[in-house]
């Protein structure tokens, strides 16, 4: 465990990036090989938005990183959040509960928020408006959206008083866990249900990106479950009646163009129409 906390304190960019490209690929051929959904969509075409807004995700955090790893070397230097008042644990314990709580302040807690507060949600409607979840969309997050998870991240980081190890640890599994979670991949139902007493699993994720409340307003879960299932936002639903989008921005063709995407947030505010029981 020091060991592995060793590496991810120094993780060059490189690795970060092969993390990211090769999750990317592993997932995307497992889609050819267990696609959820039979849809046919034109995979390229759909991908060019998500990934560019992947990569303004990544220039926006590499910018930034400075600010979290300040905050982090202050945290641990002046003994200050959480984890630095707790008495001394095991070292195995000391990281999971750090991980934990980055993604219960970081991840979970924004990510409630961007549902409602309405300018935020107009911000994060971008990731919603993807009419064929797979494993691009996970960082189909529009620019001011990557910046707003940052602020949340670094305050995560403020409070919880974690270590640089374990924020590079943790958006290292973040990045992946969520490449899984929006994958067009079918596990079996029993898998994916198992899976999704201790993580989010794609089935439970999917229902998060149904078109009509009240599933838009469940399951925000990043890595773990529990945050869902203990805030009472965790719902279920038949994986075979997802269906992606937003009810009141059904545009599929303005939906998968870059420049519209951009200025997707200063629209006007479309209230849900149908709400579904
Ligand atoms: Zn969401």
């Amino acid at each position: 465990m020091e060991q592995l906390i060793a590496y991810f304190e120094e993780i060059p960019s490189l690795h970060r990036s092969l993390i990211l490209v090769g999750g990317l690929t592993l997932f995307w051929l497992l889609e050819n090989q267990l696609p959820l959904k039979l849809t046919p969509y034109k995979k390229w075409k759909h991908a060019v938005p998500n990934l560019f807004f992947t990569l303004t995700t990544v220039i926006i955090n590499f910018i930034l990183a400075f600010l979290l790893i300040q905050t982090s070397d202050w945290v641990v230097t002046e003994n200050f959040g959480v984890l630095q008042w707790l008495p001394e644990l095991p070292l195995w314990l000391h990281v999971l509960l750090g991980l934990l709580l980055l993604d219960l302040v970081g991840a979970y807690f924004p990510h409630w928020t961007e549902h409602r507060i309405q300018p935020l949600w107009m911000i994060h409607l971008v990731h919603h408006s993807d009419h064929y979840v797979d494993t691009t969309t996970a960082n189909r997050h529009h620019p001011l959206e990557s910046v707003i998870r940052f602020i949340f991240t670094l305050f995560g980081v403020f409070v919880i008083g974690t270590g640089i190890g374990i924020v590079m640890l943790y958006q290292s599994l973040s990045l992946v866990a969520t490449q899984f979670t929006h994958a067009n991949i079918s596990l079996p139902k029993k898998v994916d249900l198992w899976l999704s007493y201790v993580v989010v699993s794609p089935d439970m994720h999917k229902i998060h990106h149904h078109y009509k409340l009240p599933y838009t307003d469940t399951n925000y879960g990043n890595i773990f479950s529990i945050w869902d299932r203990l805030f009472g936002t965790f719902s279920r639903m038949d994986r075979e009646k997802v269906v992606y989008g937003v009810d009141v921005f059904f545009d599929e063709n303005a939906n998968g163009k870059i420049d519209q995407l951009l200025k997707q947030p200063f629209q006007k505010y479309r209230k849900p129409t149908s709400i579904e029981s």
